[in-house]
């Protein structure tokens, strides 16, 4: 899951491509490197870590190469390294890779190329593309389309491949599997890339490349093949993010602009879904009468999204069976699932492999797939049945939050939508239930002005070893997204726990100065919350309390009071108090909250 640029055109390629690996470090972000083309032929420069060390190294090059390629990656093969950091090159240093994703046989395949007398230097599986090029290059006379083809043939697994090739200086070569790639166009130029925000500032005119389809990039056209070599004509679109709406916005992480944008997407994602909007069709024409199961599927965040519209289904909808299944648990269960199942997937990228292989899982079994995407044309939103997209647009900090919201949000919808299809509420309950969703933006913003009473008591909390999170029903669903938050981006350990289960095990870490979160927004079970509460601080632990109406005092208690709403749909007011707390927690510990350690954003590998 890593980030690919290329560039050919009129400018120098260097600092474009240093520029655009920018916008894509989220995807990827333990080394960087780029690939030009000199005098000499193609040099490869790269370095373990951040792109800034990549940046130091690549400063006093020339400004004269207006081709090459650059990655930043999120090792899969072979630890973070400079020697396997990407682009990789063949033995005879004519062709260069940047490559993302995994290739499945790579041993195969360096075996018979070892045999060949071919060695190897990294210990990564990228390599073997680049060797393999350079082995089919030389057999097929330097034509460089026929070699991506054979290369192409020969790879299992998945890939999203930029290649430059030191007889072609002008030129690049793109083609993808299973990974997303792009083509932007732009007056001075042409490029490649796994994102758009890594292109816009140059162009808005993108051409996605479908599986196995073959980009050649000249400096002033693009050609595109299929993999029979025969042309093919692509029609690009024209995308309308501002450049400003992929940048932080004056906020010092993505992760906090982020946060502060969920009125705004939520009002965005209810209107294209709820409303008039594009999405109402998809959510229209899906017959809910036609099944008898429904499997919500998911993983992270996208997953506590599904525990929590689980909820509302079955409260809205009284539908008989609602599964909630973890993508990479149901991908090899073999699921009892038919044609009469729903398959609903959720994903904020639409290309999170276990959720990828679920979908592929249940149209093996002749379910219908619906999914909740964020990234319009990506692989899930593409061979779904059905898609609704959130109008969350780039989410750039690697702990989710807007998109995550504008999950909530289709679910809500979609859930009053089934309830209405299978005769389960009357109109007029629609009516109040859709004025309820409509207004959660103004709820939401109302939440985000108290940003400072949050961000004070999250300064309290930073020498926490650990945090429980508790909550009943679809609370409990939303104590689950907390308590992920705080884990991703603080390292501070958590858990959440239905607050009916706390005697049931976790009680026992109960000690002095022990904080407990606990979310009250279920009228019919607050006394039980607080209850939990009361154990919990009889036992030494601090309390916060976040819920409408909380009346609840004690002074081991924080409160944080939230808007009047319907319990179905109090996960959207909850969780932004709770993204605030992580946030600010994570931020006080001086924390890189972008890109936490270890994480990704996009999970484009298994
Ligand atoms: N599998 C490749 C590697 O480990 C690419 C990983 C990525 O997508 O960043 O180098």
């Amino acid at each position: 899951m890593c980030g690919i640029i290329g560039y050919t055109g009129s400018e120098s390629a260097v600092p474009i491509i240093i520029e655009g690996l920018k916008k894509l470090e989220y995807r990827g972000y333990d080394s960087a490197g780029i690939a030009v083309y000199g005098r000499d032929g193609i040099n490869v420069i790269k370095r373990k870590g951040r792109l800034a060390e990549l940046e130091r190294h690549v400063s006093g090059i020339s400004v004269n190469y207006s081709s090459g390629i650059g990655h930043t990656r999120w090792a899969t093969h072979g630890e973070p390294s400079d020697i396997n950091s990407h682009p990789h090159a063949g033995s005879r240093n004519e062709i260069a890779v940047v490559h993302n994703g995994i290739i499945e046989n790579y041993k195969q395949l360096k075996e018979q190329l070892e045999k060949k007398g071919i060695s190897f230097i990294s210990e990564t599986d990228s390599e073997v593309i680049a060797q393999l090029a350079e082995y089919y290059y030389d057999k097929y006379k330097g034509d460089i389309i026929e070699t991506v083809i054979k290369v192409s043939n020969r790879l299992e697994g998945s890939y999203a491949l930029g290649i430059i090739c030191h007889d072609e200086p002008d030129k690049l070569v793109a083609i993808k599997k299973d990974n997303p790639l792009i083509i932007g166009e732009a007056a001075h130029g042409n490029f490649i890339a796994s994102d758009i925000p890594a292109v816009l500032k140059h162009t808005n005119k993108i051409y996605y490349l479908e599986d196995k389809e073959i980009a050649l990039l000249h400096k002033n056209q693009v050609e595109f093949f299929n993999i029979d070599k025969e042309p093919i004509k692509k029609t690009p679109e024209t995308v309308t993010w501002s450049v400003e709406s992929a940048e932080k916005g004056g906020e010092p992480h993505f992760m906090l602009k982020e946060i502060k944008e969920q009125p705004k997407i939520l009002r965005e994602t209810i209107n294209s879904a709820g409303n008039d909007g594009e999405n109402k069709i998809v959510i229209d024409n899906l017959d809910i009468t036609r099944y008898n199961k429904i499997v919500i599927t998911a993983c992270g965040s996208a997953y506590n999204a599904g525990i929590a519209a689980k909820y509302v289904f079955e409260r809205l909808c009284r539908f008989p069976c609602i599964e909630t299944e973890l993508a990479s648990e149901f991908r090899y269960k073999d699921a009892v699932i038919d044609e009469k199942t729903l398959v609903i997937l959720i994903s904020q990228s639409g290309e999170t492999a276990d959720t990828i292989a679920a979908m592929r899982e249940a149209k093996l079994k002749k379910s219908d797939t619906l999914a909740i995407v964020n990234v319009i044309g990506s692989t899930i939103a593409k061979e779904s049945d059905y898609c609704v997209y959130t109008a969350a647009g780039p989410e750039i900090a690697v702990a989710t939050t807007k998109a995550f919201s504008a999950q909530l949000a289709v679910l809500y919808i979609l859930a009053v939508s089934f309830a209405v299809k299978l005769g389960k509420i009357t109109s007029e309950t629609e009516r109040e239930l859709m004025a309820e969703i409509a207004a959660l933006p103004e709820k939401t913003a109302a939440i985000l002005e108290k940003v400072d009473e949050i961000q004070k008591y999250a300064s309290t909390c930073i020498g926490y070893k650990s945090i429980f999170f508790i909550g009943r029903n679809i609370d409990y669903a939303i104590a689950m997204e907390g308590s992920l938050k705080l884990k991703e981006i603080s390292y501070i350990h958590s858990e959440a726990y239905a607050g009916g289960e706390l005697k049931h095990g976790t009680i026992s870490l109960i000690e002095d100065g022990t904080l407990v979160v606990a979310i009250a927004n279920c009228e019919r079970l607050y006394p039980k919350i607080i209850s939990n509460a009361e154990q919990v601080i009889s036992r030494g632990a601090k309390v916060v309390l976040i819920g409408k109406n909380c009346r609840f005092s004690n002074a081991n208690c924080e409160l944080f009071d939230l808007p009047e709403c319907n319990e179905l749909f109090s996960p959207s007011l909850s969780v932004i108090v709770l993204q605030l707390f992580s946030y600010y927690v994570a931020a006080n510990k001086g924390l890189d909250i972008d890109k936490p350690r270890n994480l990704a954003k996009s999970v484009t590998v298994e």
